[in-house]
């Protein structure tokens, strides 16, 4: 089986689309996403022109607000905080990587954590690893998503994460737990990848090596998600070399087409949730 990314965020933007339609009927009122980019780099670039058309396509209110690389710190810090007191703004999102003069833990922990629609602000991280409601960072979120499309119940199962950044493997993690996998979290320095990624019962790459997990690392009947996107001569490969992991794993998910378009979905379903607890109170 080929999960396919594609398919499943159009189809969580299509709920969403009817999600905000009764918002708006509601409270006369929708939600807004705001977006701030800070210098040019061309692939965020790109991932911010796509959240704002989506965000627009479901219906949400979408601002992208655009800084000059060199920009002062207190100047973005200052219109976070501005953003944090406006209330048609239910999510702020600030384009990561930042110009190394800002200080990127500064700026996460200066956004409303109610307003954090990367769920990267420390009380969402608290509240997500001690199994509160939270914002969910959108890439393990998608993950998750997509596991639950080829099984329903994973409690039980062996799960590997490869990789523990912040943004994918850590949440990863907590996820998988809160689904009551057993879970093994490996990263540079595990001894032996391919033996642990051997008793995996499902794998999640999340490390930027193209083509790391191969056919003879992955159980027969393993699920494989690919987080990885990985710019190399022939293209963009996953993490995981696809044509021959494809013939072992149950089910895999392509690269492109598969975790990429779930995360910007998943960031119009946080939007859409810190809406509906701001709106709920
Ligand atoms: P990162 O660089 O922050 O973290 C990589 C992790 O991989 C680290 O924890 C490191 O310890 C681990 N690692 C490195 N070499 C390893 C090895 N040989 N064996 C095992 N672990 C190893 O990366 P990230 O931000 O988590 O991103 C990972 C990949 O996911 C990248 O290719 C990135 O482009 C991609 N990504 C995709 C999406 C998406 O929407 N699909 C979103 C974010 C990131």
């Amino acid at each position: 089986m080929i999960i396919d990314g594609k398919k499943t965020a159009a189809e969580l933007r299509e709920g969403l689309k009817k999600k905000v339609a009764e918002l708006k009927s509601t409270y006369n009122a929708v939600p807004g996403l705001t977006v701030i980019l800070v210098g040019d780099d061309p692939a965020s670039k790109i991932y911010v022109k796509n959240k704002e058309k989506f965000a627009k396509e479901v219906g949400m209110n979408s601002e992208v607000i655009r800084y000059p690389a060199d920009i002062e710190e207190k100047k973005l810090l200052n219109k976070i905080n501005e953003l944090n007191k406006n209330d048609k703004t239910s999510g702020i999102l600030v384009q990561l990587p930042l110009p190394k003069h800002i200080d990127k833990r500064k700026v996460i922990e200066t956004i409303d954590h109610t307003k954090d629609v990367d769920g990267f602000h420390p009380m969402n991280v608290g509240n997500l690893s001690s199994g509160y409601s939270s914002s969910i960072p959108c890439t393990p979120l998608g993950c998750s998503l997509l596991l639950k499309k080829v099984e329903k119940n994973l409690s039980g199962k062996h799960a590997i994460v490869i990789g523990r950044s912040n943004l994918n493997g850590k949440p990863m993690t907590q996820l998988l737990l809160k689904e009551n996998c057993t879970v093994t979290i490996t990263h540079s320095k595990t001894k032996d990848l391919k033996a642990e990624c051997l008793r995996a019962d499902i794998i999640i790459a999340a490390v930027g090596i193209p083509k790391l997990v191969k056919g003879d690392w992955v159980k027969k009947g393993a699920i494989v998600i690919d987080v990885g996107i990985n710019k190399t001569d022939s293209g963009i490969v996953g993490d995981v070399d696809f044509d021959q992991v494809s013939k072992v794993a149950k089910a895999i998910t392509p690269v492109p087409g598969g975790v990429g378009p779930m995360t910007i979905a998943c960031l119009l379903r946080n939007t859409v949730e810190c809406f509906k607890k701001a709106h709920y109170k």
